[in-house]
């Protein structure tokens, strides 16, 4: 089988891409291996609603038509979102479809699947950031009585033993499962790194509003002093519920989730914390007031006096004194450790001399070091949004111009250079 363009899987990131390129006129398909919106359907725990609001989904020719726009998808309604989107733009999907590997030849790329070949002159990797959750190494030492989930393997409560549950990661994941468990009935303890903490609300509107208003979503990669790190910064500690609480450390102390800090060993059945809590925490409140700065920056270039609630600041993270820096794993206590460490992608399907020395896919902003061949959804890929819905639309536009000029054999300038000309698309 041929075709101009192969568009590996169908969340809505390939699907966005798929938009762009048949408003360009590029022949292509989308090989996805479950369903579309398929990580949606069966990686994600049921309580789950997007941390994003629902104007927050912007997509190339799509966008939020209902009456809640500050509201938060359920699971059900992201996946009808994501579905109702293929259908709109007739989106050349092929279900059930998996890619075992992607080899260049003389003409682009030969892409093998469980169903046959496919021959094509450019190949769109849109198979997500969150494959496969990061486990750090010293989980080897966990014992083995002690059951273990990722947030990919969770579902609810009920799928835990009674007892004491250790959350390890504080990000939106960690923090949100362990308020979850907790209220099950379950005494919880956070193990806590680096996090990133914000207020659901601020002056009286939803943060994503303040960060879309000001900027800070749109900041271009080549713009931040170091890239490595931003693509790694763990996401907002944000959920989206109807009461628009904030789950936040403090939050989760309130309720009687026990804090502590980073995980650094676990040694003959006992697990060792870092002394490192209280400064982890101070860090997190002052990047957080660093960004209630720049909004409230914005607010006084902006707005009228009187237009918004008054700038204010939150509690510093309550931290114990002397919070633990051991817990025993062998008395029975701990049941079960959910590892709420991150995700990163898998391209070990990918067979192309691309990785960097520790594996990582070299590319510049989604244009990948090999010739007709792009990626879309990473964390930080072109802009600080590009990994969320509504980050898709633009990245979109600039690769399938690059795309485009690629198949025209037009000279290939770098990729930073697409940005201006995906400015005023079809949103
Ligand atoms: C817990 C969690 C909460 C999130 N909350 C939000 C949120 O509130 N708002 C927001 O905007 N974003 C959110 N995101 C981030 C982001 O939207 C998701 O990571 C999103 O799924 C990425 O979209 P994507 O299209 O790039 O990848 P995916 O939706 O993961 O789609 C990739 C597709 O590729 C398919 N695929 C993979 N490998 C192959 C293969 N070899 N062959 C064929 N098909 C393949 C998969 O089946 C999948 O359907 C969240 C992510 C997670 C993990």
């Amino acid at each position: 089988m041929r075709t101009t363009t192969v568009v590996i899987g169908a969340g809505h990131a390939g699907l966005a891409m798929s938009r762009c390129l048949a408003d360009r006129s590029i022949d292509h398909v989308l090989l996805e291996r479950g369903e579309v919106a398929n990580t949606w359907k069966t990686e994600r725990w049921d309580s789950l609603r997007l941390l994003t609001p629902n104007w927050q989904s912007r997509l190339p020719g799509y966008q939020y038509q209902g009456d809640d726009p500050d509201g938060f998808r359920t699971m059900p309604q992201t996946i009808d979102f994501i579905e109702r989107y293929a259908n709109v733009i007739s989106a050349p999907v092929r279900t059930n479809i998996t890619v075992t590997s992607v080899r260049r030849n003389n003409d682009g790329y030969e892409v093998a699947t469980n169903q046959g070949d496919w021959q094509c002159r450019t190949v769109v990797l849109a198979t997500g950031a969150c494959n496969v959750a990061k486990i750090p190494a010293v989980a080897a030492g966990l014992p083995s009585s002690i059951a273990t989930l990722t947030p990919i393997q969770y579902r609810n409560p009920d799928q835990l033993e009674p007892g004491g549950v250790m959350v390890v990661g504080a990000s939106a994941s960690g923090t949100q499962i362990a308020a979850e468990i907790h209220r099950s009935g379950r005494p919880v303890t956070l193990s806590l790194g680096e996090h990133v903490r914000v207020p659901r609300v601020y002056r009286g509107r939803d943060i994503k509003k303040w960060m879309d208003a000001c900027g800070v979503l749109d900041e271009f990669y080549t713009e931040v002093d170091n890239l490595d790190r931003v693509r790694n910064v763990p996401s907002l500690q944000l959920a989206g519920s109807d009461d628009r609480r904030t789950v936040d450390l403090n939050s989760l102390t309130d309720i009687g989730v026990k804090l502590v800090g980073r995980l650094a060993g676990i040694a003959n059945g006992k697990a060792q914390f870092s002394g490192s809590l209280r400064n982890l925490c101070e860090m997190a409140d002052l990047k957080m007031n660093r960004l209630l700065d720049r909004i409230d920056e914005w607010v006084a270039d902006n707005l009228g006096n009187g237009e918004v609630d008054p700038r204010h600041r939150f509690d510093p993270t309550r931290v114990e004194a002397s919070p633990p820096l051991g817990m025993d794993l062998t008395n029975g206590e701990i049941k079960t450790v959910i590892w709420a460490t991150g995700f990163r992608p898998d391209f070990s399907w990918l067979d192309v001399p691309a990785f960097d020395r520790k594996g990582r896919l070299r590319h510049d902003g989604g244009v990948v070091e090999s010739p007709g061949m792009y990626l879309m959804g990473i964390p930080f890929l072109r802009r600080r949004k590009s990994s969320l819905i509504d980050g898709a639309g633009d990245d979109a536009r600039d690769l399938s111009a690059h795309l485009a000029a690629h198949l025209d054999g037009r000279a290939v300038v770098p990729s930073a250079c697409y940005e201006e000309q995906a400015a005023g698309g079809a949103i």
